[in-house]
């Protein structure tokens, strides 16, 4: 290496990588070690990380080293280390890694450098080495979409061009870069070791994408992390449904989209009967598993269009846009129907579960949502007392009650 004083921009490019690199890497392990849920991928993007880092150190030492085949070791050690990006992606995806794609595109690298190992192939070893980390960064680029589109299928464009930039870019300059080296070996391989296929403008690329991929990657697991907050803000843990604050946004919008239209909003307050005996005979567990399964039965009945959410323990809300009194009478008796059909079962035990359902309607005046669940309890109050397993509706009026 040469001396402080005089290091060419290469080496203090190359330097500045391994340092880089480092932080980079100690980074991914601090996730590692406080993100549970990226725990596993970010672990392999340490080693992401310190894979690049080490193939810097070997080129900055190149020709110190003549016996290891230096260019060999570090074109195998950026393959090893893209294969551990995309391994990394696949399993913050909760998809099972490719193992033996990635194992063979491992051993392809290894391949590669052993066939063209001495120097008048370098221009062979190079253009290939160049499209299999093409491929490599590519299939990167494709994961970390997938993995955006996983967390949600209406995630903006706009970030998953963003985040796949650095990779999909990479990915071409590298299929520009193999086809360049054919054409032109002369003008790529010099005799100077370090200049030999990498060069300032090489090292200043390679670090300049490898840093653009790590903030990519790290784009990834914030995005998931803010799925997860917001479904947790959200979303029943228990049976996935919206909760109360999720039915209630839904409600406000509901209620704008209504009135501008003049078309009515009804809502179903759905309550199992006898819960508690459920609870006291078969366990919690099993309670837990009937609130699961009429939550699931409930969201399939209901219309795309409709919101179906946990209300409170074991009390459901069930929101339809632009259904009368009637229809929504209409709806909550197939829902009733359907329950009581439904086969509920723990543990080859039957549960017979029925619901009792209140109904209201909001149609015309000033909206009040407090109002409109005030009347559907009511309904339900009165579905409970006269004998249960039964739909009642409110009175048209009583939803436009201030509350
Ligand atoms: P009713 O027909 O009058 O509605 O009677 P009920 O027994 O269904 O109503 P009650 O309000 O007396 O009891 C509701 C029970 O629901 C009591 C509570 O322990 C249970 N519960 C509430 N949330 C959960 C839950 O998340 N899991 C389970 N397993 N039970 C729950
Ligand atoms: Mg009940
Ligand atoms: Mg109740």
């Amino acid at each position: 290496m040469a001396s402080l004083e005089n290091l060419s921009a290469a080496h203090a490019t190359l330097l500045v990588g391994i340092l880089l690199e480092l932080f980079v890497a100690l980074g991914w392990l601090l996730v590692a070690a406080l993100l549970a849920p990226a725990r596993r991928a970010a672990v392999q993007w340490a080693g992401f990380a310190f894979l690049q880092g080490l193939a810097f150190v070997v080129y900055l030492n190149m020709g110190r080293w003549p016996d290891i085949h230096g260019h060999a070791v570090s074109n195998l050690l950026l393959v090893a280390a893209l294969v551990l990006q995309v391994r990394g992606l696949q399993v913050i995806t909760g998809k099972p890694p490719a193992e033996h794609a990635l194992l063979a595109l491992l051993v392809f690298g290894a391949l590669i450098q052993w066939v063209w190992i001495s120097h008048e192939h370098s221009a062979w070893r190079m253009a290939a080495t160049s499209l299999l980390a093409s491929g490599l960064c590519g299939f990167a680029a494709v994961a970390m979409l997938q993995c955006i589109r996983h967390e949600s299928a209406h995630a903006p464009r706009v970030l998953g061009a963003f985040l796949c930039a650095p990779s999909a870019i990479a990915s071409g300059l590298l299929v520009i870069r193999a086809i360049f080296v054919l054409q032109h070996p002369e003008r790529v391989i010099r005799e100077d070791s370090l200049n030999q296929s990498l060069g300032v403008l090489g090292s200043m690329g390679w670090l300049f994408f490898s840093v653009g991929m790590s903030l990519a990657l790290a784009g990834v697991v914030l995005y998931k992390l803010q799925r997860k907050l917001s479904q947790a803000a959200t979303h029943d843990a228990l049976t996935g449904l919206p909760n109360r604050r999720a039915a209630d946004d839904f409600m406000a919008h509901e209620a704008l989209l209504a009135q501008r239209r003049g078309a009515p909003l009804s809502a179903l307050m759905v309550d199992i009967d006898f819960f508690k005996r459920v609870n006291d005979q078969h366990g919690h567990a099993a309670g837990d598993h009937v609130l699961q399964t009429l939550a699931q039965l409930l969201k399939r009945r209901a219309r795309a269009s409709d919101l179906v959410a946990r209300w409170g323990g074991e009390e459901f809300l069930v929101l339809l846009p632009d259904t009368s009194p009637e229809g929504a009478q209409q709806v909550g008796e197939q829902l009733r129907l359907a329950v009581q059909e439904a086969p509920f079962r723990w543990q080859d035990t039957a549960i017979p579960v029925t619901v009792s359902i209140g109904a209201a309607t909001w149609s015309s005046g000033p909206f009040h949502a407090n109002a409109l669940i005030a009347s559907a309890d009511g309904a339900l109050y009165q579905a409970k007392s006269s004998g249960r397993n039964r739909v009642c509706v409110a009175a048209p009026a009583a939803a436009s009650i201030h509350g």
